[in-house]
């Protein structure tokens, strides 16, 4: 719809300035990131060719660099390394270029319904209660997806659940660095709207979570290590601006 992208075409002219130009990590290519997203430049800057954002390429690069120490991972699906990779979102850059080329990966969507599932390594799946054996994944990736989530806990602990020991959950979330977290949902409770208190939206996505600085030491009782990565000025010629990635090891 026209209308809906008139916010994203007003930034392509006003901020022409804005647009850079890099070498985009998860497509392999030179290329124009388009700063025209209204949500922050961490969800910004679209990549001309995978439509990949900031964020994305961030989570791209701590993969390529701890796994595959190639550019792009683009290349990293010629690498002989066999690393699972289980990422809960599809159509984004890294099902475009993963999905059809790295028998490895694993991608899923979530409905808010019955769905009747279809091939093996994309599957409808609820974060809360994954159909993935124990100790399988070596990576997860979710990106902005736990904020979403009904009950956050029992996500981060199937997540732990299906990867294996030493394997990492590669997260981004919006942070509150210096609150605690904040969360909607109240758990003794049905699946129901109506106890939502706040009702904050991302777009036109319910916000269940937001996170704050105590998510740290939950994660290390579940039993991660994490570390906060913190995007710098050198990560700007691959289009990656004000990002922060979490990345938890499981013990
Ligand atoms: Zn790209």
């Amino acid at each position: 719809m026209i209308i809906e992208r008139l916010p994203y075409i007003y930034r392509l002219v006003r901020y022409f300035y804005d647009h850079k130009y890099g070498y985009c990590n998860i497509c392999g290519r030179q290329t124009i990131f388009l700063n025209i997203s209204p949500w922050g430049k961490r969800n910004s800057y679209y990549c001309l060719y995978c439509k990949s954002i900031s964020r994305e390429r961030h989570i791209a690069k701590i993969v390529i660099d701890s796994y595959f120490k190639t550019k792009s991972l683009k290349d990293a699906v010629k690498s002989n390394n066999r690393i699972r990779i289980y990422s809960a979102a599809v159509n984004d850059a890294f099902y475009k270029i993963l999905f059809y080329n790295y028998k490895d990966f694993y991608c899923s969507f979530y409905l808010d319904r019955n769905y009747k599932q279809n091939p093996p390594r994309m599957l409808f799946q609820d974060i809360q209660k994954l159909t993935y054996p124990d100790n399988f994944f070596d990576i997860v990736i979710t990106q902005d997806v736990l904020e979403h989530v009904k009950n956050y806990k029992q996500a981060f602990f199937e997540i732990k659940r299906v990867l294996k020991k030493g394997g990492v959950h590669i997260f981004s979330i919006p942070f509150h660095f210096f609150n605690k977290t904040k969360h909607y949902y109240e758990e003794r409770e049905q699946f129901d709207n109506k106890h939502i208190e706040g009702k904050v939206f991302h777009g036109k996505y319910l916000v269940y979570t937001e996170f704050g600085n105590d998510l740290l030491p939950y994660l290390e009782n579940l039993g991660y290590v994490t570390k906060i990565h913190v995007s710098d000025n050198k990560m700007k010629k691959y289009g990656i601006f004000e990002s922060y990635v979490f990345e938890s090891k499981k013990i």
